[in-house]
């Protein structure tokens, strides 16, 4: 049967990736349907039910700052917040949150169900309609198992780990996409068909524990922020527009040990172990290795750290983080048993590890559409990356990018700011290196490809001190109204915060502090030596020990900016509830107007040096260039160049065997119009 109605962007999977990339394409008008196996499992998650990060928290908030649902969602369903690295510097800070996984979901398929221009619809997708061939090709829709025939503009292909997923416990095997749900075999069968390069990559869960068979009392515990016993009083928040009264109750993760018997139970299951006995082909996360894995390879440590994390409020189950295996089920309930206070430990649910299709990265586009089959976009743990954060993060920009498509066929373009300009070419966009972890992701995918699963970490962003939490906002909330992601009240409070954040960077440029008006213990005390002649107050913020708070206390709050303080102190006064919200604006406030000031040299040369690059990095290589007639270039480099058609001559730079030699020549040839 063909479905009655055309849609713009269909979206298949209703993961991680699906929903944001579904969630965007609606919020940007384009009439969208997400097609997924099964409605009770949008936004499940997968694996541990915990959301950022290091590297994976700075995704959160970019997709949030564009008015993605993820870091709402948490804020709806953490039972347990954290800043990582908090005593570190401000670009590596990152947020991450244990998530109740049925609060989670619930508030996943709240906003969906809510989201105007998005329908849902419950089928396995098991083909793609293609029309024309070569370079004509284009897909124009997907025909579900019992033959519905759903015709789009646009399709969004983000089937997770379930393309010919295979799962193993020890030497046996099963077809499924993830325990508990079906594999994709037939539209894994039909993409090979239209020859999509492709790869297999595996992950892998640890066996879930019954709480109610832990000994807590042989445990670490690891209370949350903002609870008592935590590291900082203050209760962490992930959205830009989320407040602590959303968060449910608070519960803490505990930590225990492997211990020698533990590894001998281990090494003695490795004969069995699918991974090493070649029963699997794929590639696994080395940052994230199975507990057998990290046995093998650090054979001289005697322990490793396991986290037993809850899984929600109204369950018993524990994740215990740190042993995913795939090694047999009596093996591991033998080394989950040798662990302190699991000794007596009820398994749920075996661990296990899953081999699936990936698809090689490379060969899309910047904007994630196939080079071969025109209006197919793929996102998510399809594209050889692994992890929530990473998937949202996909997601939602191939959602972008299928929507804006569907806008240029009908002769709509966006109108950007010279900001969200240099990103878009009228039918896509992708942020800078310089501008987002989201488009370090897409360049590092797009010109490097995977060797294994690949998951963010803030070193892979070389503009880190620009890329902070922090200003996610500042840097991706305007480009994400303009393309028409944001909605009123999102926008609203940004502006509110932009707009305070400039007025007071201001105001602390034009107050001058002059030593002969300054008491010589007053300057000692927040200066911490006296000052020789008049500053402003900006200038005196960038010392590294003084503090905005020491400023606006100088001279019995001579300077502080009244606004702002009278906020602060009702919140000692004991403020009601309403108000918490204007103390967390406050402080949001300060710290970009503090982080600003310190950082300024590092963050201005950052962005001379980005400036300096910008013509070279985003000159565009014309797509008809034939590089095996640029004899100029090594046979390895014209090869390279046109396998891969980097459309700019900063993603040329980034491939794998491209040196600055090659582009120097290629600049050349270009300079010379040949
Ligand atoms: P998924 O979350 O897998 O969602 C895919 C969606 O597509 C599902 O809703 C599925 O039903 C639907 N779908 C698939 N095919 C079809 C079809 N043909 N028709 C209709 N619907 C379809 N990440 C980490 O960061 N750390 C970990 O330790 C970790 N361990 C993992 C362990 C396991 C066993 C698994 C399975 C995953 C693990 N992950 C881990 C990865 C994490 O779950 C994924 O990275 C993330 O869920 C990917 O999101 P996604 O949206 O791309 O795909």
């Amino acid at each position: 049967m063909l479905y009655p109605q055309e849609f713009d962007v269909i979206v298949v999977g209703g993961g991680h990736a699906g929903t944001e990339a579904a969630l965007a394409a609606a919020r940007m008008g384009s009439k969208t349907l997400l097609l997924s196996h099964n409605i009770e499992t949008l936004g499940q998650m997968s694996c541990n039910p915990s959301i950022g990060g290091i590297g994976k928290g700075h995704l959160v908030k970019e997709v949030d700052a564009m008015g993605g649902a993820m870091a709402l969602a948490t804020d709806e369903s953490g039972i347990q917040f954290r800043i990582l690295n908090s005593s570190k510097g401000p670009a590596v800070r990152a947020t991450r949150a244990q998530a109740d996984r049925v609060l989670y979901k619930a508030a996943i398929r709240r906003m969906l169900e809510n989201q105007p221009n998005l329908w849902l619809f419950q089928q396995a997708v098991d083909d793609l309609m293609v029309e024309g061939d070569g370079d004509g090709a284009r897909v124009v829709g997907a025909v579900t198992q019992v033959g519905i025939q759903f015709r789009g503009k646009t399709v969004v292909l983000t089937a997770g780990t379930f393309l010919d997923g295979k799962i193993h416990v020890g030497l046996n095997n099963y077809a499924a996409g993830r325990a508990g749900d079906p594999p994709a075999v037939s539209l894994s069968a039909r993409l090979k068909e239209l020859k999509l390069p492709q790869g297999r990559l595996k992950t892998g869960t640890p066996p879930r524990i019954d709480g109610r068979s832990i000994d807590f009392s042989k445990c670490i515990e690891q209370p949350g922020d903002g609870v008592a016993g935590g590291m900082s009083d203050v209760m962490p928040v992930v959205s830009f527009m989320g407040n602590t009264a959303m968060h449910p109750q608070q519960v803490p993760c505990w930590i225990t040990h492997t211990n020698e018997r533990t590894h001998d139970i281990i090494r003695s299951g490795f004969d069995r172990s699918p991974m090493f006995t070649g029963k699997i082909e794929g590639v696994g996360p080395r940052y994230c290795p199975s507990v057998e894995d990290k046995i093998n390879r650090f054979a001289d440590k005697d322990s490793h750290q396991i986290f037993l994390e809850p899984e929600g409020l109204t369950t018993h189950e524990y994740y215990p983080n740190g042993i995913s295996t795939s090694l047999p089920f009596d093996i591991q309930y033998e080394l989950v048993r040798s662990i302190a206070s699991l000794e007596n430990a009820h398994i749920l649910r075996p661990g296990y590890a899953i081999e699936y299709d990936y698809f090689d990265p490379r060969s899309l586009k910047s904007s994630f559409e196939t080079r071969q089959i025109g209006g197919l976009f793929f996102a998510g743990q399809i594209n050889g990356t692994t992890g929530y954060e990473e998937a949202a993060a996909q997601g939602m920009f191939a959602g972008i990018n299928a929507a804006l498509q569907v806008r240029a066929m009908g002769g709509g373009n966006v109108a950007l700011s010279a900001a969200g300009a240099a990103s878009y070419t009228g039918s896509s966009w992708l942020p800078g290196r310089d501008q987002a972890y989201l488009g370090v992701l897409v360049d590092d995918l797009i010109t490097k490809g995977v060797t294994e699963p690949y998951r963010m970490f803030t070193s892979r962003a070389e503009f880190r001190l620009q890329l902070r939490e922090d200003n996610a906002d500042a840097r991706l909330t305007e480009v994400g109204r303009e393309l028409g992601l944001v909605d009123n009240a999102r926008w609203d409070a940004f502006c509110r915060k932009r707009d305070a954040v400039s007025r007071e960077t201001e105001r602390l440029r034009s107050i001058w502090v002059n030593p002969r008006n300054l008491a010589a213990d007053e300057s000692e005390r927040v200066l911490g030596k006296s000052i020789e002649h008049e500053y402003n107050l900006a200038d005196l913020l960038r010392r590294p020990n003084v503090s905005y708070g020491g400023l606006m206390s100088l001279d019995h709050g001579k300077y502080a900016n009244r606004d702002l303080l009278d906020t602060v102190s009702r919140e000692t006064a004991g403020l009601p509830a309403t108000d918490l919200a204007e103390v967390a604006f406050v402080a949001a406030v300060v710290e970009q107007v503090e982080i600003a000031a310190k950082y300024s040299g590092y963050i201005d040369r950052q962005k001379d040096e980005v400036e300096r690059a910008a013509h070279y990095e985003n000159l565009r290589l014309p797509e008809d260039l034939d590089y095996m007639q640029v004899t100029a270039l090594s046979i390895e480099a014209r090869q390279r160049l046109s396998k891969f058609k980097p459309e700019t001559l900063g993603q040329a730079s980034r491939l794998s065997g491209i040196t600055p030699a090659t582009i120097s020549l290629l600049m050349i040839h270009l300079r010379k119009g040949n």
